[in-house]
C-alpha cells in the first residue's frame, strides 16, 4: 500500500476511536514531497491537507523535510505544479521556528519582490529565531524587507494582531467535584501514551466518574466551549499531560500544528500551583474562584476583567484575574511565547535604538519592605544577581540544573522540538529513564533507544534503563545555593532550591537556561529537641503536616480545604547535621504538602562530603559515557570552585514568612503515618490502630522510591535478618544501582531473598504505578511519595511511612502496637547505627570499585 491508503487506513482506524491520525513521520513526509512534484498531483487538496496540517513544526525530523522542500521550491530548484515559490514561503511561516527559519531569511533577498515581502510578513509573527535575529539586525541596514520584519518585531506586531480575551465568555460548566490529581487527568497507567495527546486524553477522568468523555461530548452539543471547572484542581505530579488532555477537550485546535490544542477556561476553588503555571504556559486561562455555586450543565458568563462570574444573570462567584499579566499570557498563545516574544521586541527595539515599549503589562512587583530575606528569597535572588527577592516578584532566574524523567520525556523532547532548539542553555540537562525501566512497553523501548541521543546531541546527560531514580542522581549534580527545575513533581533539591514544573517550562528552562517564576512566600518549618530513638526521619516528614493540622493550618477535608503550604516555599531549619541524602527526604516530600518549592538548611560539613563524593562520580559517568562530557566536565570544576571556598548562604533573622511552624522533636513519640489515601491524613500509630474505620492488617508492603537510601535498605535488612519468610507480600526496589550492587556485596539481598521479598530493577517500580502493581484493594504499606487512589494497585488503601515501620509491617502482616515497633527497632538496629545509616561516597572507593557500581 502506498502513502495515501495507508494514511487513510491509519485515519480511518483513529477516527473509530473519535481522534484524529498522528503526525507524519519523517519518512511519510519524505513520501509525501515525492507525490507533490510530480505532475499531475494526484487528489492534491488531499495531499496538500497533509503537507501543509499534518506535518509537527519545530525541528520535528518530518519539519526538517518539509522546510527542506520548501527551501528548494523557493529558491526554484525544485518545483511543484500546486505550491508556488509565494505559497512555499506562507507554509513556511506556519511552521513556528527552527527549520523554517533559514529559508525564510534568505527568502528576504530573492528577486521576486512577492516572495521577500510574503518571508517578510511571515517572519513578522515568527518568534522562534534564536541566532537568526542577528542575520535579519545584519541584513536590515541594506534589505528593506528585513528592516520591515525588525520594525514589526520593535512594534510586538506578533502579538498586538492576536485578539484580546473578551470581556464575556459564555461556557458550559463540565465540573469535577472534590479534588482531581494530575493522575486522573493523566493516569500513570496510560503513560506510555502522553506524547500522543488525543490518544491519551481518551483515558482523562476515566477511573474518577462514568463516562467523562462521553460527557463532555453531549455538553459540547449546546454550542458554547467547555470550562473545566473543580473544587480542587491539578495536585500530585507536574505532567504537562494533565492540561494537554484538559486542552484537548475544552481548547482550540493551532493551524498547521497536528494534535495538539490550545486555549479554554480552567476555574478551581484551588488550583495547585504547577497546574496553575502549566496551564498559564499552555495558553489556558487559568482562574481560582469559589466554585460551589456551578454544576456540570450550567451555562455561565465569565467576565474576565470584571473578575465575576453569572448564571442567569446573577453573580455566583467573584475573583481577581492574577497575576496582572494572565490577559497578555492568553492573547500571546501561553506564558511561554509571552516571554519568548517580549525577548524579541526587547532586543529588536534595542536593536534601533528605541526605548522600551508600552505595550505589554508588566508584572507588578511588590513594595520593598526592607526586612531581611529567607534562605530561599536569597537563593532565588543570587539566581537573578540580586541580593534577594520579595514575594509577589516576577522573576526570570538562572536555571543551572535541569531534570526531565522519562514518563514525560516525549512531551518534554516535543516541546523542545517546538521551541527549534538545537541545543540546551542550561548549565546541566539530565534525562532518567526510572519510571520505565523496569516493564517497558514497546513505546517505552523506542525511547530508550531514541531519547538518550535526542538529549545528549544537545549537550545534555542521559542516565539508563536500570540506572535509577532520576532524583538520587540529578541531586549528585547540583551546586549548593543555586536554582533549577524538573518535570517531575519531586524535582526538590536538597542543597538549592528547585522549581518543579511540567515538560513545556521545563523544556523552556533547557533551551533558553532562565524560568519565569512569581515568587511564592514562604513557611518555615524548624524542628528544635533532640529526636528520639526509634523516631525516623520519615517521622519528621510526616510531623510536619500533624503539626500544622494541629495549628488549624491544614486540613484534611477537600472542600474549602486550607494548606498554608499549597503554593509556598517550605524552608526547613533545625537539623543542620542531616547527610544530604536524608534532607532530600525531607525536601522530596515538599511536593506532598503542595508546597512550590522547598530549602532545607544544612551545615558544610554534609555538603563538602557529598560533593566530594558527587565529583568521583560525575567524572566516572565521563568515562562511562554518559553524555555531553564538556557538561558533566563544566560541573566538575564548578563543584570544585565551590569547595575552594565553602561558603553557605544563611535566613535573615528579620526575615518574613507565611507562617513559622515549630515541631519539638522530644515530642514525637511514636510513628507518625499518612493514612490510605490521603499524604496530608496523617495519624500515630496508636490513633490508627484506635480508629476501627482504618485497615490494620497490611496486606503488601513497598520499599523504595526516592524517599529511600541505602541506609532505609540495610535498616529493612537487619530487622528481617534470621526471621524467616515475611507475612506480606514485600516489594525490594532500591533507587539507583549503586545502591542494589553495594546491597548485593554486602549480602543484604540473601537476606531479602530468605523473606520471600521480590526484588525490582533500581528506579520507581510501584511509586509510579505504571508498572508492576499491588493486589486489587490490597492495604499497603509502603515508604513511596505518594498514595492518592489507585497509585500503586486499583482500589488499593495505601499507608506512607518509614522503611524501619515497613520491616516490622512485614514481618506482622499488620500494623504494630507502637511498644511493638520501638522493641524490633531497638533490638536489631539500636546497635551498629553508624554500619546502617551509611551513605554512598564514591570519594571513598577505589577506582575499580567505582567503574564497577557505575557501569
Ligand atoms: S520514585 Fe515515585 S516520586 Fe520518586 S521520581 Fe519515581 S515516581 Fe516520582
Amino acid at each position: 500500500m502506498g502513502l495515501i491508503s495507508d494514511y487513510r487506513a491509519h485515519t480511518e482506524e483513529r477516527a473509530q476511536s473519535g481522534i484524529p491520525p498522528l503526525p507524519l513521520t519523517a519518512e511519510q513526509t519524505k513520501e509525501l514531497i515525492e507525490l507533490l512534484k510530480q505532475d499531475p498531483v494526484e487528489e492534491k487538496e488531499y495531499l496538500l491537507e497533509l503537507f501543509c496540517e499534518h506535518v509537527s513544526p519545530g525541528v520535528d525530523d518530518a519539519a526538517f523535510e518539509k522546510a527542506a522542500f520548501l527551501d528548494a521550491l523557493v529558491k526554484n530548484d525544485a518545483t511543484c505544479s500546486v505550491i508556488s515559490p509565494v505559497e512555499a514561503v506562507k507554509i513556511l511561516g506556519t511552521m513556528l521556528g527552527g527549520y523554517n527559519v533559514k529559508p525564510m531569511v534568505d527568502a528576504l533577498s530573492s528577486e521576486s519582490d512577492e516572495v521577500a515581502s510574503t518571508a517578510a510578513d511571515m517572519l513578522k509573527k515568527t518568534l522562534l529565531v534564536y541566532e537568526s535575529f542577528d542575520e535579519v539586525a545584519a541584513m536590515a541596514d541594506s534589505n528593506t524587507y528585513a528592516r520591515e520584519v525588525l520594525e514589526s518585531w520593535a512594534n510586538a506586531e506578533w502579538f498586538l494582531s492576536k485578539p484580546e480575551i473578551p470581556e464575556k465568555m459564555t461556557l458550559t460548566v463540565f465540573k469535577v467535584p472534590g479534588e482531581t490529581n494530575t493522575d486522573d487527568l493523566s493516569p500513570a497507567s496510560e503513560a506510555f501514551t502522553r506524547s500522543d495527546i488525543p490518544l491519551h486524553a481518551l483515558s482523562m477522568l476515566g477511573s474518577k466518574m462514568d463516562d467523562p468523555i462521553g460527557t463532555i461530548a453531549k455538553l459540547k452539543e449546546n454550542g458554547h466551549p467547555l470550562a473545566f471547572v473543580g473544587d480542587v484542581v491539578g495536585t500530585g505530579s507536574s505532567r504537562k499531560s494533565g492540561i494537554n488532555s484538559v486542552q484537548w477537550h475544552i481548547g482550540e485546535n493551532i493551524p498547521a500544528v497536528p494534535n495538539k490544542r490550545t486555549g479554554g477556561v480552567v476555574i478551581g476553588g484551588i488550583i495547585a500551583p504547577i497546574f496553575f503555571n502549566t496551564a498559564e504556559d499552555s495558553g489556558a486561562l487559568p482562574i481560582q474562584a469559589p466554585v460551589e455555586s456551578m454544576e456540570t450543565g450550567d451555562v455561565i458568563d465569565l467576565y474576565p476583567y470584571a473578575g465575576k462570574i453569572e448564571k442567569n444573570g446573577e453573580v455566583i462567584s467573584e475573583f481577581t484575574l492574577s497575576p496582572n499579566t494572565l490577559g497578555d499570557e492568553v492573547r500571546a498563545g501561553g506564558r511561554i511565547p509571552l516571554i519568548i516574544g517580549r525577548n524579541l521586541t526587547r532586543q529588536a527595539r534595542e536593536k534601533l535604538g528605541m526605548g522600551d515599549e508600552s505595550i505589554f503589562e508588566r508584572p507588578e512587583q511588590p513594595e520593598d519592605t526592607g526586612k531581611g530575606y529567607t534562605l530561599a528569597q536569597k537563593m532565588i535572588g543570587k539566581a537573578c544577581g540580586l541580593p534577594g527577592v520579595r514575594p509577589g516578584m516576577y522573576v526570570e532566574p538562572e536555571t543551572l540544573t535541569v531534570g526531565s524523567q522519562d514518563t514525560t520525556g516525549a512531551m518534554t523532547r516535543d516541546e523542545i522540538k517546538e521551541l527549534a532548539a538545537l541545543n540546551f542553555g542550561a548549565d546541566l540537562v539530565m534525562q532518567s529513564f526510572c519510571h520505565t525501566a523496569a516493564y517497558p512497553k514497546p513505546s517505552d523501548v523506542k525511547l530508550h533507544q531514541t531519547l538518550p541521543y535526542f538529549i545528549m546531541s544537545r549537550s545534555g546527560v542521559a542516565l539508563r534503563p536500570g540506572d535509577g531514580v532520576i532524583h538520587t542522581w540529578l541531586n549528585r549534580m547540583v551546586l549548593p545555593d543555586t536554582l533549577g527545575t524538573g518535570a517531575d513533581s519531586h524535582t526538590r533539591f536538597p542543597i538549592g532550591i528547585s522549581f518543579p514544573g511540567g515538560s513545556g517550562l521545563v523544556a523552556f528552562a533547557a533551551v533558553t537556561g532562565t524560568m519565569p517564576l512569581n515568587v511564592p512566600e514562604s513557611v518555615l518549618v524548624r524542628f528544635k529537641g533532640k529526636r528520639p530513638d526509634g523516631i525516623t526521619l520519615r517521622d519528621l516528614v510526616n510531623a510536619i503536616p500533624y503539626k500544622a493540622i494541629q495549628q488549624g493550618l491544614l486540613t484534611v477535608e477537600k472542600k474549602g480545604k486550607k494548606n498554608i503550604f499549597a503554593g509556598r516555599i517550605l524552608e526547613i531549619e533545625g537539623l543542620p547535621d542531616l547527610k544530604v541524602e536524608q534532607a532530600f527526604e525531607l525536601s522530596d516530600a515538599s511536593a506532598e504538602r503542595s508546597a512550590a518549592a522547598c530549602t532545607v538548611r544544612l551545615d558544610k560539613e554534609p555538603i563538602i562530603e557529598y560533593l566530594n563524593s558527587n565529583i568521583k562520580l560525575l567524572e566516572q559517568m565521563i568515562d562511562s559515557g554518559y553524555g555531553d562530557p564538556d557538561t558533566l566536565r563544566r560541573r566538575v570544576e564548578k563543584m570544585q570552585e565551590w569547595l575552594k571556598n565553602p561558603e553557605l548562604m544563611e535566613p535573615d533573622t528579620d526575615a518574613d514568612y507565611a507562617a513559622v511552624i515549630e515541631i519539638d522533636m522530644n515530642e514525637i513519640t511514636e510513628p507518625i503515618l499518612a493514612c490510605p489515601n490521603d499524604p496530608d491524613d496523617v495519624a500515630t500509630l496508636t490513633e490508627i490502630l484506635a480508629d476501627s474505620n482504618r485497615p490494620h492488617n497490611i496486606d503488601e508492603v513497598f520499599v523504595g522510591s526516592c524517599m529511600t537510601n541505602i541506609g532505609h535498605f540495610r535498616a529493612l535488612g537487619e530487622v528481617l535478618k534470621g526471621k524467616g519468610q515475611v507475612a506480606t507480600r514485600l516489594w525490594v526496589v532500591p533507587p539507583t544501582k549503586m545502591d542494589m550492587k553495594k546491597l548485593i556485596e554486602e549480602g543484604y539481598y540473601s537476606v531479602y531473598g530468605a523473606a520471600g521479598a521480590r526484588t525490582e530493577v533500581p528506579g520507581c517500580s510501584l511509586c509510579m504505578g505504571n508498572q508492576a502493581r499491588v493486589a486489587d484493594k490490597a492495604v499497603v504499606f509502603s515508604t513511596s511519595t505518594r498514595n492518592f487512589d489507585n497509585r500503586l494497585g486499583k482500589d488499593a488503601k495505601v499507608y506512607l511511612g518509614s522503611a524501619e515501620l515497613a520491616a516490622v509491617c512485614a514481618l506482622l502482616g499488620r500494623l504494630p502496637e507502637s511498644g511493638e515497633y520501638f522493641d524490633v527497632v531497638n533490638q536489631t538496629l539500636q546497635d551498629g547505627q553508624d554500619a546502617i545509616y551509611r551513605y554512598l561516597n564514591f570519594h571513598e572507593v577505589s577506582g575499580e570499585q567505582l567503574q564497577e557500581l557505575v557501569d
